[in-house]
């Protein structure tokens, strides 16, 4: 740029880049390690004061420090179809080089508010974008780009951008109270969209070097958070996670194109949709026409609200529709490369499954289960083909949940686990891959946090005394409204067909209360809840008084529970038992643990997963809690996980 502004002859600058697009912001490796010159605020701040006009060509995604660069230009042209973004609230952060102070001077202040505490892309012809390019065009970026220059920025006085008035458009002062009331909401528990309104109000009461110095020091102070760096660790777990196994990658995947669906109800459906939002034609097996025809029509429905909200067009839903068929008979599965199994929650229906797709088959095909909690292992004995069976667990609603736990059992082979890997990333779910035990990571640690959740309604506290104090910690929901919601009598029938559970009378009592009163959540009106005709919850008397009638009948005193201490019993539960996941080798890595409960269960992002937390809160301390609650309780389920202790003992961390 300095031979340009000291060439005579040069009147103008074109800024392009080279390559598949315009600089799509930092190398988040780089945080934490000392900046590289040269400092990208200088450069940036050479770019707004250049004394001849600079024209920036965009195309590709134009994120972050890349965006930054471009909104330090005079003028930009983009090619169609280019996206902009300043997503560093997602890593729990602000723009940190005038993002905040050029953008809302730009285009109007409520797009640069909902662009920054976003922190989505946005394509730069939607109506969101307005104001943030000068011309789109749709081939010959640089010519075009240049041609621009000629017209239009060559016969303008050069007007730096930190000179421009903030866009208020329609606009009141009042829209930074506003959005600071809805952020308290949309991004609950989290410092980084509130500092970045903040920092945007400044762009319109200060002037442009101060509200650029006052960017600054946000953005350090977000970047020391602990917020920041639970969010850089969630993006690298989950980096980590879809990379295993990392040691197999000389092996490849099979190919994969037809695949078969076992069960229409309400995974079957959730799972068929996924795949066939992605162009893979799909045979949906039920046990009769009835049951098909419900299955199907209720994958069209949902595809109808789809096309309603927008989501997809009517031309999408038909082809979709036309990919998928229906069938009673199994005969028809012979060609297909994997089959999914979503029937009942059965050993025995899921073996005499097992035992026809082996029979119909081809040898190569791979048979997955998405069984909950059941012995995968088990299954596979029903089969002539162990070394190709494994489980690929979806979770709920499963055309939209990231989650994939893919399940490795004893005999699965490395052809057919690499296979299931590569295939969870082309229908763009997040996989981590497990080991076979009871309710695999995710749902073994989930029936820890439910169990306390049960102990702690015996002790005193009330069921939505126990979920507002997940919810305000950050979990999505609580759980006994979660468990009202999927059904109480789900999880208990799976207990009483496992051998294997705590013999604790006191293990899951007030769930097993609750059906044994014919009290199975939201389908009977009543659970730890009533619900009225309208599905309103509320607290129940009725539940409240079968709680205390037997508390006091296995002489547990009921006694005021504070928040604090709902939160430590339920996140600590999580904790030790993830600890004893990790010692059985279950899960690989403590962040494939942070990703399955990031993903599927609703933990906060901001948190980044119950190792990372834990690390957070300091190993020994929560070794601490936990031989506490061992000692008070004398209940076997809190003797901490040797792993924990030594871990504690040592200084050390779960996560690297
Ligand atoms: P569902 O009752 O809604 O659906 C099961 C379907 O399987 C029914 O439509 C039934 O007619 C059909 N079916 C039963 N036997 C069959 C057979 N032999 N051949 C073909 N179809 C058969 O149950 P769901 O909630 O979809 O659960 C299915 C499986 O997914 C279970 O193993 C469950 O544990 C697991 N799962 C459920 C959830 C969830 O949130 N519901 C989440 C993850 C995994």
């Amino acid at each position: 740029m300095k031979v340009a502004l000291a060439n005579p002859e040069i009147d103008g600058i074109v800024l392009q880049c080279l390559g598949k697009t315009f600089i799509a912001g930092a190398d988040i490796l780089e945080f934490g390690k000392p900046p590289q010159p040269p400092h990208l605020p200088s450069v940036l701040s050479e770019l707004q004061n250049s004394p001849k006009p600079i024209v920036a060509a965009l195309f590709g995604t134009v994120l972050g420090g890349g965006f930054e660069t471009a909104l330090s230009c005079h003028y930009r042209v983009a090619l169609t179809g280019t996206k902009v973004g300043l997503p560093e609230v997602n890593l729990g952060l602000i723009p940190g080089a005038g993002g905040t102070q050029l953008l809302p001077r730009v285009c109007e202040v409520e797009s640069a508010i909902e662009l920054i505490t976003s922190g989505k892309h946005i394509d730069i012809a939607s109506p969101q974008a307005k104001g943030i390019v000068d011309k789109i065009v749709s081939d010959d970026l640089v010519l075009k780009t240049i041609e621009f220059a000629q017209q239009v920025a060559l016969k303008q006085p050069v007007i730096a951008t930190p000179l421009l008035n903030v866009k208020m458009g329609e606009a009141e002062d009042t829209i930074f109270a506003q959005y600071r009331a809805k952020l308290a909401k949309r991004a609950r528990g989290q410092q980084a969209p509130q500092s970045a309104i903040d920092s945007i109000e400044n762009a319109l009461n200060l002037p442009f070097n101060q509200g650029l110095k006052k960017e600054r020091e946000y953005f350090l102070s977000c970047r020391e958070s602990t917020e920041s760096a639970a969010m850089r660790h969630a993006f690298f777990a989950e980096k980590a996670a879809v990379k295993y196994p990392a040691t197999l990658n000389k092996i490849e995947p099979l190919h994969i194109e037809q695949i078969a669906i076992i069960g229409a109800g309400t995974m079957g459906g959730g799972i068929a949709m996924s795949f066939l939002d992605r162009g893979y034609p799909v045979i949906l097996v039920e046990t009769s026409e009835e049951n098909l025809a419900r299955g199907t029509s209720g994958i069209t429905e949902r595809y109808k609200k789809m096309v309603l909200s927008k989501r997809i067009s009517q031309e999408q839903m038909d082809i979709r529709l036309k990919m998928m068929k229906a069938t009673c008979c199994y005969d028809d599965l012979h060609d297909v490369d994997l089959v999914i199994e979503a029937a009942f929650e059965s050993m025995e229906v899921k073996r005499e499954i097992f035992r026809k797709l082996d029979a119909v088959c081809k040898p190569q095909t791979i048979l997955a289960s998405n069984t909950s909690y059941l012995d995968i292992e088990e299954i596979a004995e029903s089969t002539a083909r162990p070394e190709k069976v494994l489980g690929m667990h979806f979770f709920s609603p499963a055309n939209i949940m990231k989650l994939l736990e893919i399940v490795r059992c004893k005999e699965t082979s490395e052809t057919t686990l690499i296979s299931a890997v590569a295939l969870a990333k082309h229908i763009g779910k997040i996989s981590s891959v497990v080991g076979m035990c009871y309710g695999f990571v995710g749902n073994r640690m989930y029936s820890c946090y439910g169990r306390e959740a049960n102990s702690l309604l015996l002790e005193g506290a009330t069921p939505s005394q126990i979920d507002q104090a997940m919810v305000d910690w950050g979990m999505a929901m609580g759980p006994l409204a979660v468990n009202d919601m999927s059904g109480i009598d789900i999880a208990y029938n799976a207990r009483k067909e496992n051998p294997n559970l705590s013999k604790n009378p006191l293990y899951f009592h007030a769930a097993n209360l609750m059906v044994e009163a014919g009290r199975l959540g939201q389908k009977t009106q009543k659970g730890f809840y009533q619900y009225d005709e309208a599905g309103v919850k509320s607290e129940d008397p009725a539940a409240l008084a079968i709680f205390q009638q037997e508390a006091k009948l296995h002489g547990i005193p009921q006694q005021e529970i504070s928040q604090a201490h709902i939160q430590e019993r339920l996140i600590y539960a999580l904790i030790n038992e993830g600890a004893k996941i990790l010692e059985e080798s279950i899960a690989k890595q403590a962040s494939d643990i942070d990703v399955i409960w990031l993903n599927g269960y609703g933990f906060p992002r901001y948190r980044g997963g119950p190792m990372f937390y834990a690390d957070t809160i300091g190993l020994d301390k929560v070794l601490e809690s936990i031989q506490q609650f061992y000692q008070v309780t004398g209940k076997e389920w809190w003797k901490p996980s040797p792993l924990l202790v030594e871990l504690a003992h040592a200084g050390k961390r779960f996560s690297n």
